[in-house]
């Protein structure tokens, strides 16, 4: 092994990236590369594959080549790493003659030791004669899963790369790299490069920093509406899966105020690139987009992912889900379930004139898919096992993990709504029958004479928005069926039968109550308006100056010389040169908020600390840290914090939670839990007075 090789790389870590460690999976690829050995590296989106080959390319002599299959993918690429004050380029479509006759001049002088290019490209004969006047030690295949027809992106032009390396004149190491993992793509990609079993490099494909939920029976409209509003200042894409739902979409969160964008494959060149900009350079918080949108954005501040829709395979979901917190940071990743989604994933499917055999794997793939959608287990466990890891650690924060309490006997309910269902025959939709239920006097109801139907009144306890709330979770588990109109009717379906014959239980596990937002750090949000200033000066995004994991380590640290500066995570000497100054400015702002930086990156509180299981966080909270240093510690939010611990309460850890609330909220809690029932905090929290919180609540009522 070329130590000093390992040793100059580790060095490029830290004075071009800022970062002081490789990541799991980075050292052995790197050591494999500078070795000479070819190599297939398989990490999750976000992992940390660009530096795979970038560090490399600096350490080894010579050039290396980066294929890439976007135009926008190598741009932002060439941007970022000329930001780093890297000597990189790509060669592709958009050049003049020009300009591509003087990047291969420059090439030839040895001015790059990045170049980027367009598979299309490699075959060209200018290109060909570039190649055999320069010396390159590595070709880097970026997004591999290209080349596989089993990959859900395959694209022509990248199966030309294997003959096309056959034929390369010189001795150079071959780098693959992709987030699919399947054992079909990965199987192709061995056979066209010609690597074996063992210089395949596959990290574990747990991303510890997402939260994953599954909303079911929502009303997606409005769930989407509240979520976005608790997270104004926050990127975000919006996946849906067809072009016109995401023009509506876009349209609706448009009249409502929100910073949104749009694209998908319908739209001109030039309307959907503007989309794309202004998402990046944080001007549209919001785009909302099918499946075309994302692969080559490398947006490393993406804080959450809504899918609208269900994607089709868990390779896509998991593929968009990955896009947020690239940069290491807490983000989630929300799926809206709807079986409308899965008849029209299947009719999708039905459509298309795939052969019988792929069409087959499809519908398989899309039940795995569905299968996220109501398994009890962890989320983040069902897609490691997807992907062939064997796991039994639970994240701790999916919406599976933390489905708190008992599930609730809903199974009298249950045959009340279809029973007025039933003796309505399916003529009415979800407000009529909510209505009838809860006995509702209005003129309507009257006109119809639907006060004459025997179950009137049954529910009078309820809101029309919970019986409204519960026909919904009743249609996602499948007992009923909405017509596909836009007034939909609702239709029992096969399974209501055991129900109403009372052979078959239904039961509900409790909705939790919506993400409250998260609390104001102005340390954080002065740096990211000085980010923005200086991307916008500058015309680069936004996070290509630091990503938000930098900044929120600045406002943690408050650095106020440039050394201290220095050692954040993120800054390497260029950024230290070219903005230090300005971000000190700002930081001496804020002087006595700052915590000492510690000695080694590697042992600062909240940067690899493994996740707490609910028990862990609870036994230290009994030990005396607060949810506060506990949520710090542990890198999770507040509120997962409250949840662990009322989870760990509930199975008998005595942590006495409602002593934690004062005596006279305590009090008026109870009041109101008796008055309106428990199940839903939601309307509890808006009877009480405003300075009463979800925490006082749940640590009251242990929920
Ligand atoms: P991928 O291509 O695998 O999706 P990227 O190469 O875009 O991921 O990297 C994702 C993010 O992780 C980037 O913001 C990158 O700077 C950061 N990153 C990569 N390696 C490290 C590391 N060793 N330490 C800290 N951050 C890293
Ligand atoms: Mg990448
Ligand atoms: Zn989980």
């Amino acid at each position: 092994m070329k130590e000093n090789m390992l040793l100059l790389a580790k060095e490029k870590l830290k004075s071009i990236y800022g970062y002081d460690e490789f990541r799991e999976g980075q050292r052995h690829i790197i050591e494999q590369v500078l070795n000479g050995v070819d190599t297939i590296g398989i990490m999750p989106t976000g992992g940390g594959k660009s530096l795979c080959y970038q560090i490399p390319a600096l350490v080894l002599p010579g050039v290396t080549l980066v294929i890439s299959p976007l135009i926008s993918l190598m741009k932002d690429q060439v941007d970022a790493l000329t930001e780093l004050n890297v000597e990189a380029t790509f060669l592709n479509s958009t050049l003049s003659a020009a300009e591509e006759n003087m990047r291969h001049e420059q090439i030839k002088q040895g001015e790059y030791k990045l170049v980027y290019v367009a598979p299309e490209r490699l075959n060209h004969p200018t290109f060909q004669h570039l190649l055999s006047q320069i010396s390159i030690s590595l070709v880097a295949i970026d997004e591999a899963h290209c080349m596989s027809q089993w990959g859900h992106d395959f694209r022509p032009s990248y199966l030309s790369i294997s003959s096309w390396l056959e034929e390369f004149p010189q001795k150079v190491t071959i780098l693959a790299l992709t987030a699919t993992a399947t054992k079909q793509v990965c199987f192709d990609l061995q056979q066209f490069l010609h690597i074996p079993e063992h210089s395949v490099i596959t990290t574990g494909f747990e991303r510890t920093n997402l939260t994953f939920q599954v909303k079911k029976g929502v009303n997606k409209k409005k769930f989407m509406a509240s979520f976005l509003a608790s997270r104004k200042k926050e990127s975000g894409i919006i996946y849906a899966s067809t072009r016109k739902e995401v023009e509506q979409i876009y349209e609706d969160l448009r009249s409502q105020d929100f910073d949104v964008a749009c694209y998908h494959g319908g739209m001109s060149e030039t309307e959907r690139s503007r989309g794309q900009e202004a998402f990046i350079h944080d001007e549209a918080k919001i785009i909302v987009a099918t499946n075309a949108f994302g692969m080559g954005i490398d947006k490393s501040n993406v804080r959450y992912i809504l899918h609208y829709n269900l994607p089709r395979t868990i390779e896509a979901y998991y593929q968009e889900a990955g896009r947020a917190g690239r940069d290491g940071e807490p983000s989630d990743c929300v799926l809206l379930f709807s079986p409308q989604d899965v008849r029209t994933q299947t009719f999708l499917i039905e459509q298309s004139d795939r052969a019988e055999d792929r069409q087959e794997m499809e519908y398989k793939k899309l039940q795995q898919m569905t299968g996220f959608c109501h398994t009890e287990r962890c989320l983040q466990q069902y897609i490691l096992h997807y992907f062939g890891e064997d796991t039994t650690k639970m994240c701790g924060k999916c919406s599976n993990c933390l489905q708190t309490g008992e599930k609730i006997d809903r199974t009298k309910e249950a045959q009340m709504i279809f029973s007025t269902i039933k003796r309505v025959r399916e003529r009415f939709g979800k407000t009529i029958v909510a209505q009838i239920l809860i006995g509702s006097t209005n003129q309507k109801i009257k006109q119809l004479q639907l006060n004459d139907v025997s179950t009137y009144g049954l529910l009078k306890d309820w809101t029309q928005k919970d019986v409204a709330e519960f026909i919904d979770i009743l249609t996602a588990e499948e007992y009923l069926r909405p017509t596909g109109t836009s007034y939909p009717t609702i239709q029992l379906t096969e399974k209501t039968l055991p129900v109403l014959k009372g052979e078959e239980q239904v039961f509900v596990t409790e909705t939790l109550a919506p993400a409250e937002p998260e609390e104001q750090d102005d340390v954080f949000e002065a740096l990211r308006q000085l980010r923005k200033q200086l991307s916008t000066e500058s015309n680069i995004p936004p996070y290509m100056i630091f990503s938000d994991k930098t900044l929120k380590e600045m406002s943690k640290y408050v650095p106020t010389t440039l050394d201290a500066f220095a050692e954040i995570s993120g800054v390497g000497e260029q950024k230290k040169e070219k903005y230090g100054q300005a971000f000190l400015d700002v930081l001496t702002h804020f002087e006595g908020k700052q915590i000492p930086i510690p000695e080694t990156g590697k042992s600062k509180p909240g940067k690899s600390t493994k996740k707490g299981q609910y028990m862990e966080t609870a036994e230290r909270f009994k030990n005396g840290e607060t949810v506060e240093q506990l949520a710090d510690l542990l890198s999770l939010t507040e509120q997962t914090i409250i949840k662990h611990l009322i989870r760990a309460e509930q199975e008998g850890l005595e942590l006495h939670l409602s002593q934690y609330v004062e005596e006279e909220s305590r009090m008026l809690i109870d009041e109101i839990a008796k008055e309106i029932g428990s199940e839903f905090l939601k309307p509890i929290k808006e009877r009480l007075p405003e300075h009463i919180s979800y925490r006082d609540i749940r640590f009251t009522l242990g929920k």
